[in-house]
């Protein structure tokens, strides 16, 4: 499919680094490709950035018929662009449509906009340490009526935001609360889809978290809220004497493809990993006895964000002294290196535009 462009002839001037933050600043231009019953998947098109003009009774205003992605462009050392494991992102977002009965896009399609979108706005990667071109894919139903069924309309659209490092003051332990009131998702519902719904149930629990000085939750499972899930928008993983813990994908856990590559490289490196169900109990004699050696948080975002605190019921455990571990910096220098072409790329993970 050709991929039309309308170039935007009033270009925006590009933010300092200092300044960019996350998600604030936006580039000149968006992908989109609409889907209809009747046509499938047509009309691809890079056009200028611009308000989007949908009817008041669109399906995602509505029921929340929608999903999205997050990855990253990285300027390589070389002066190259180059992304991380896209595909993953793209499978993803087919296996979240499955679940809210959005559109899937035929995968070769999705990643020749999303490749064609970022060479077009490949000068907007920054160059400074730890920063990178934030690429925002999002698919939603766009029917022009309130009648409650599986949609016939949907746009999936593209947009880029520059974003400065994550760790600017160094990589600090945050301070992390175990939510045992509300929860994220349960089996059976949309956990294991990246979907706005999931966020929007997420927040009360994270405004409070906040409210007490803590960073982000720690979510337990929806039916007994006795099993770690994962850890704001982040997956989680405990050191516990030696060996790598992390909850298993059981439909309610975002299948996160940095703990994926985490799990790669761990294993790669000899380290035992195991995927299963870890209680609140067993993390709680974990940290009573001082087996619990690291807790590390990871997503796209951040890379890995080590937990220097966790609190549960009002008692407070210190975690790692404080201090980021041995494994999480080691995961941490990995993904980054691999991510901005700073070290070899063994894996194959890498796809250069
Ligand atoms: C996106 C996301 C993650 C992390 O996934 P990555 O692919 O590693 O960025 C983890 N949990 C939730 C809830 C998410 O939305």
């Amino acid at each position: 499919m050709e991929i039309k462009f309308i170039e935007n002839v009033n270009k925006k001037v590009k933010p300092e680094a200092s300044t960019l933050g996350f998600g604030k600043f936006f580039t000149d231009h968006m992908a989109q490709i609409t889907w209809s019953q009747e046509k499938g998947w047509h009309n691809p098109r890079i056009v200028p950035f611009e308000n989007l003009s949908i009817h008041p009774a669109s399906t995602v205003l509505h029921y929340g018929a929608e999903i999205f992605e997050g990855l990253k462009a990285y300027r390589r050392k070389d002066g190259g662009v180059q992304l991380f494991r896209p595909m993953e992102n793209i499978k993803r977002l087919n296996a979240s449509a499955e679940r809210l009965c959005l559109p899937t896009i035929n995968e070769d399609l999705a990643l020749e906009l999303l490749t064609e979108f970022v060479k077009v706005e490949q000068a907007w990667t920054p160059y400074q340490e730890g920063t990178s071109l934030y690429l925002r894919p999002f698919l939603f139903g766009n029917d022009e009526t309130l009648g409650v069924h599986s949609v016939h309309n949907a746009e999936l659209i593209i947009i880029a935001s520059p974003v400065g490092s994550y760790y600017k003051e160094g990589i600090n332990p945050v301070k992390i609360m175990i939510e045992d009131e509300d929860v994220r998702a349960v089996r059976g519902g949309t956990g294991f889809a990246k979907c706005g719904g999931n966020y929007a149930a997420s927040t009360r629990a994270g405004k409070r978290a906040e409210d007490k000085g803590y960073a982000q939750v720690l979510w337990l499972d929806g039916v007994e809220r006795k099993y770690i899930e994962e850890v704001g928008a982040m997956n989680v993983m405990f050191k516990i004497n030696g060996t790598i813990v992390t909850p298993m994908l059981s439909g309610s856990i975002l299948p996160g493809i940095t703990r994926k590559s985490c799990i790669e490289v761990l294993k790669s490196k000899g380290f035992k990993v195991e995927e299963r169900l870890l209680s609140i109990d067993e993390l709680k004699n974990a940290m009573a006895s001082g087996a619990l050696e690291e807790a590390f948080g990871c997503g796209t975002a951040a890379v890995v964000s080590p937990i220097g605190e966790l609190c549960y019921q009002g008692v407070k455990y210190e975690v790692g002294g404080g201090k980021i571990g041995e494994v999480t910096q080691m995961l941490y220098d990995t993904l980054t290196g691999i991510q901005w072409g700073k070290v070899e790329d063994t894996f194959g993970w890498t796809y250069k535009i």
